[in-house]
Formats: C-alpha cells, sequence, structure tokens
C-alpha cells in the first residue's frame, strides 16, 4: 500500500496548515474525519511513508500536532494504537500483519490496550505468568493482567504470554494481537486517586488467539515487548500520543460516530483552573491572579520548571540534529521519561504552592467540581488539583523511574549488572510469587 504522503518539506507547520485547509471539516463524522487524517500521513507523521506517516523527527511530529491544535481541527487519534501498538507492528510485524493492523490505528478505527502487568510482574516484566498453550493452529490463553489502562474500551490488546516455561524467563515470552471481544475476557475497571477509572484489572480464561496473530515470533516477545516500552518511554517523555483535543478512537468508547467538530473546544486562556493544565505560562498566570507571586519560591520554581522544559526542548533538538547525521543520544528514551516525570512532580508541587489551602480541596464529577468552585469563589481549581493528584504516576507507568536509572546505569553507562539469581535456569525452576 502507499499513503498520499508526497512531501518531505522543512516547513512542517505550514505543510499541514494548507492540508488543513483543504480537509478539514467539522461536519465530518470523527471516523470520517480520521479516516481522512489517517490516510494523509498527517495522523502518524513520524510514521514510515509506506504505512501512513511522512518519515518526519518526533520533533517534528510535535509540530504536527501543535500545528493541527492551534487549527482548531481535531487531533489524531490518541491512545495506546497510535503510541505503541502500531510503531511496534511496523518494526516487528509481517507485511501481511501490518495491512491487518495499521490502517485501523491510524484512522481510529479499532483502540488498543497494553497487556503487560501482572499482579505478580511490573518491574520484573519478564517473571510473567499469564500462559498460552497451543491448540491445533491458535494459542489458549489463561492468567490475569493489571493496570491496564483504556482496557475497557479497548477492542485489541498488545498480550505478553509465556509460551515456554522451560527455557529461562526472556526467552519463553510471545507478544500477541489478542481480541478483546471474546468470552473469557473479563475487565474490571479500578478507581483511582484522581476519581477516575483509566485502568482495569483484566482477567483471561481460555481466550484464544489465532496462530497468525503473534507479532515478532513465538518466544521472541522480549525483544518485540522492549521495542513497545521504547515507543513507550521516548513517546511520553515527548507529552504524549494526543494533542489535547481528541475523541475515543476505537468501536466501544462510541465517538466514531459523532460531529467532529464538537471535539474541539475554544479554550479560555484566563481560565488556567479549567484545564489540566500546568504549563509554566497558565502557573504564573494563576500565580499573577492570586497573588503568589509574590512569595519568592513560587518565582524561583516558576524559573525552574521553565529551565527545565527548556532543557527537555533543547534535548529534543540535539538528538533532532545528531539524527541527521545518523548519530543519537544514548539512553534518550530514558532520560526524556525520567526528565517528563520530574517536570510533573515539580508542577506539582508548585500548583500547590500557587493555590496554597485550596490544593487540597478536590472535587471528583462536573456536578460537584461546580459545587466546589462556586463555594470558594472560583479559588478552587479542580483541573490543577487533578494534575497534583495524577503526578504520582507519570513515575510508575512506562517503567518506574528507578528502573529507567538501572537501565541507563547498566546499558548506557555500562556499570556492573544487578545480581541475579534467575539467570539461566528454566522459568518454570524460578520461586514464584504467592
Ligand atoms: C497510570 C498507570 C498506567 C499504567 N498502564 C499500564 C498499562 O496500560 N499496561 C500495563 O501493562 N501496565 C501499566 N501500568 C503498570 C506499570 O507499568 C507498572 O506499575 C510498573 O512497571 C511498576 O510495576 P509494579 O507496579 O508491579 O511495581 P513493582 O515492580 O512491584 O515495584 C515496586 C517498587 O519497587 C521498585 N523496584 C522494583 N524493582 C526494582 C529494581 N530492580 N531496582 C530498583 N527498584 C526497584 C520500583 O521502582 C517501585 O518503586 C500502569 C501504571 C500506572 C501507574
Amino acid at each position: 500500500m502507499t499513503t498520499t504522503a508526497d512531501t518531505k518539506t522543512d516547513d512542517v507547520t505550514a505543510a499541514v496548515t494548507a492540508w488543513l485547509e483543504q480537509n478539514w471539516d467539522p461536519d465530518l463524522t470523527a471516523a470520517e474525519w480520521w479516516d481522512r487524517l489517517g490516510r494523509s500521513g498527517w495522523a502518524t507523521p513520524t510514521w514510515p511513508v509506506e504505512w501512513y506517516g511522512r518519515g518526519l523527527s518526533r520533533a517534528e511530529g510535535v509540530r504536527v500536532q501543535q500545528a493541527i491544535a492551534a487549527f482548531g481541527a481535531l487531533g489524531a487519534p490518541g491512545g495506546l494504537g497510535t503510541l505503541l501498538a502500531g510503531p511496534t507492528i511496523t518494526v516487528h510485524g509481517t507485511d501481511e500483519q501490518r495491512e491487518r493492523y495499521l490502517l485501523d490505528i491510524v484512522t481510529g478505527r479499532i483502540a488498543w490496550c497494553q497487556l503487560f502487568s501482572e499482579p505478580g510482574a511490573g518491574s520484573d516484566l519478564a517473571g510473567l505468568n499469564t500462559r498460552a498453550e497451543l491448540d491445533g493452529d491458535e494459542w489458549i490463553v489463561n492468567g490475569q493482567k493489571v493496570w491496564t489502562s483504556g482496557g475497557h474500551w479497548a477492542d485489541l490488546g498488545m498480550l505478553l504470554a509465556r509460551t515456554d516455561p522451560d527455557v529461562p524467563k526472556h526467552q519463553g515470552i510471545t507478544y500477541f494481537a489478542l481480541d478483546m471481544h471474546q468470552p473469557g475476557v473479563e475487565i474490571r475497571p479500578l478507581r483511582e486517586l484522581t476519581g477516575r477509572s483509566m485502568f482495569n484489572e483484566v482477567f483471561l480464561t481460555d481466550v484464544r488467539v489465532p496462530g497468525d496473530a503473534a507479532i515478532g515470533g513465538i518466544n521472541n516477545g522480549w525483544a518485540v515487548a522492549n521495542t513497545t516500552l521504547m515507543f513507550e518511554r521516548s513517546g511520553l517523555g515527548a507529552g504524549g500520543g494526543g494533542g489535547g483535543v481528541s475523541a475515543l478512537p476505537g468501536t466501544v468508547g462510541g465517538d466514531l460516530e459523532r460531529r467532529a467538530g464538537d471535539f474541539v473546544r475554544t479554550r479560555d486562556p484566563s481560565d488556567a483552573g479549567s484545564q489540566l493544565s500546568t504549563s509554566v505560562e497558565s502557573l504564573a498566570a494563576l500565580a499573577h491572579a492570586n497573588g503568589a507571586i509574590d512569595q519568592p519560591n513560587v518565582r524561583q520554581d516558576l524559573a525552574r520548571l521553565y529551565s527545565m522544559n527548556e532543557i527537555a526542548r533543547y534535548t529534543n533538538l540535539r538528538q533532532r540534529a545528531l539524527a541527521r547525521s545518523g548519530g543519537e543520544i544514548a539512553g534518550l528514551g530514558n532520560i526524556a521519561k525520567l526528565s517528563m516525570s520530574r517536570i510533573l512532580r515539580l508542577s506539582r508541587d508548585l500548583s500547590a504552592q500557587i493555590l496554597g489551602p485550596y490544593s487540597t480541596l478536590h472535587a471528583y464529577g462536573a456536578g460537584e467540581q461546580d459545587t466546589l468552585v462556586a463555594a470558594t469563589a472560583g479559588r478552587a481549581k479542580p483541573g490543577i488539583t487533578e494534575s497534583i493528584l495524577f503526578a504520582q504516576a507519570p513515575q510508575i507507568y512506562g517503567g518506574t523511574d528507578e528502573i529507567q536509572h538501572n537501565i541507563l546505569g547498566e546499558r548506557v553507562l555500562g556499570l556492573p549488572k544487578e545480581p541475579s539469581a534467575d539467570k539461566g535456569k528454566p522459568f518454570r525452576e524460578l520461586p514464584k510469587n504467592g
């Protein structure tokens, strides 16, 4: 297949804006708009030109997202399909699998979730217990996953399962595309600190995966999973998949048949508290508005936050310049993820300083939030307190900060590996939790 991508221009913003002028129509359904955007290569511009992308760098991809948002069009489908599954299949899938899965991802028709973590396997992901056993030309899967973001509206899951327990733990894992709409898949939402239910427990009982849904070869899942994790870390470090304004991809969320223009809202920059935005600009505006700017600590932390954002931006530019000459910054994905989680923690602490005692007041749900805002004469800011509560998550997901440090130490700095009693032993013989 080919896309309509025909140019690679340095002036990415001008190119995507010109395309939007010709193509954006708020009266299309989200499905119709995403079909147009996905086939054009502007939904996933960092993907290869031959697979619905434009071969652009990550920094250029961010500029495309910003240009779409600035134009006032509905952004590309977000979620784990465009962020993780698609890029991984582009690298490890067969051409037949790329044909089968990628178009549905870039056009938002199908949503994906990531079935990696288990109650006994998070940082030690290779210790996973979910097993897949061959039955004719299908695999039968049994086990439990946890922390499955978006599992309740996913059509397909990136599943890691053990296909050979008689070899060391990293060598007996396979990466599958699992149909989430089948008997035996039970999804139980978990309620988070923020009051939302973003992630789930997923119980798999005798669920079936066709043999041709194994991505990257049988027992080669660890290498494929590492590709997904690499995309996750660098994607999250760059600010995540979506362009801010978006609809839910996939058949379950119910957004595909809604009018695309209805997802695009005009933002009121003076209303910093109503957005989940803790950008330096909106926090500075808030501090000016409520007088917190007079506190030296607030001014210093604003400057620190600005500097950290600028360092991340310059690192991206440096990587871009290096990439042109075939070089790279070793461990950049891990560094970007660590930097993002530090930025969000500083934003959390700074937001709390600026809001003062009002940062301890939070309400769940739109109605209760309106009541709280009215009762505090607008001093409570539910959008900001939600990001204060959420700031604990980024240092855990995609591999914790400690694990990023371990990877940088071992793989980039060449420090000795952590001692491991597992080395070389078949998975079946390893001690298990529970
Ligand atoms: C918001 C959110 C969304 C998520 N979404 C998904 C998802 O969609 N799909 C999915 O599969 N998973 C998801 N996760 C799970 C996430 O990947 C795991 O939580 C993470 O890998 C940590 O695993 P764990 O929770 O089992 O903690 P553990 O591995 O039990 O770690 C507990 C603590 O011990 C530390 N630790 C563990 N091992 C080491 C070590 N070797 N060296 C130093 N410190 C160590 C950790 O850093 C951590 O502080 C999500 C998590 C969050 C918070």
